[in-house]
């Protein structure tokens, strides 16, 4: 009997440490070149840091990726792809020391636009989502397309990015509601400013008298989603063209980027 216990016990013991064996080598702990190089290459957010503040974003680009899992569906996933999803994780929340999304386990990559159905090739099937993410059935989960994430970083002046933009859906849910209200990052004194700007600007969108995307005038959620794309894309632009918004995203994300 005693001899059947102690075969028991060694049994799971050795499962116990294989389990635990294949689970920390999955563990990131540091950046590769390859990585660190497109870092360089295609994050200009990035390259704008001190050398003290970069060792920083690489340290909690890690963090990031180490909490959460990427799953491709009908594409490669390369190290470009991991680089890129991190760094839009990361580049809101920069000016927060201890950010951590409360929203978000899992990432599936798609190769391009998709509809609401998830369905990713095709032509008549109105296949014009680039992003995603959830709540109720999709909560905790982001759905992304590739071709869109990199354009994101491949097109530097366009004001988009649609990586980042679902990001900062993430950052405004994590007070619990999406509403284009990011109190989870904003102090309650600049709520009511904040909308009577917000109508105002989805206003110009309306009477097609703004360079902001018309997309941000279908709600408040997608224009604070919108000018935040700006906001990190185009900082020095926005500054100038539009600078109450940009002052008032300077104090939300706690970061003056102009
Ligand atoms: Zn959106």
């Amino acid at each position: 009997m005693e001899v059947i216990i102690l075969i028991l016990l060694a049994l799971i013991l050795l499962f116990y440490f294989k389990s635990k064996a294949r689970k920390l080598k999955n563990v990131i702990k540091y950046l590769t070149s390859e990585e660190k190089k497109i870092l360089q290459e295609k994050v200009l957010f990035y390259t704008k840091l001190t050398n003290e503040e970069q060792l920083e974003f690489e340290h909690r680009m890690i963090m990031f990726l180490n909490q959460i899992q990427i799953v491709p569906y009908g594409c490669r996933f390369e190290p470009e792809d991991r680089v890129l999803i991190a760094a839009s994780a990361i580049i809101p929340v920069f000016g927060f020391k201890n950010w951590q999304y409360p929203n978000i386990s899992t990432i599936y990559l798609l190769p391009n636009a998709f509809n609401k159905e998830f369905q990713y090739v095709g032509n008549d099937n109105q296949r014009n989502i680039l992003g995603v993410v959830g709540q109720g059935k999709l909560s905790n989960k982001m759905i992304l397309s590739q071709a869109a994430l990199r354009h994101g970083f491949d097109n530097k002046t366009d004001k988009r990015n649609t990586a980042i933009h679902e990001f900062v859906h993430l950052i405004d849910m994590a007070d619990g509601d999406i509403d284009g209200l990011p109190e989870s990052i904003m102090e309650s004194p600049y709520t009511l400013p904040w909308l009577d700007l917000i109508h105002c600007k989805m206003d110009e969108i309306e009477e097609g008298d703004s360079d902001i995307n018309p997309y941000g005038g279908t709600s408040k959620i997608e224009f604070f989603a919108v000018a935040s794309e700006y906001f990190f894309e185009r900082p020095k632009l926005l500054r100038r063209k539009h600078p109450e918004l940009y002052e008032k995203l300077a104090r939300f994300f706690n970061q003056d980027l102009a």
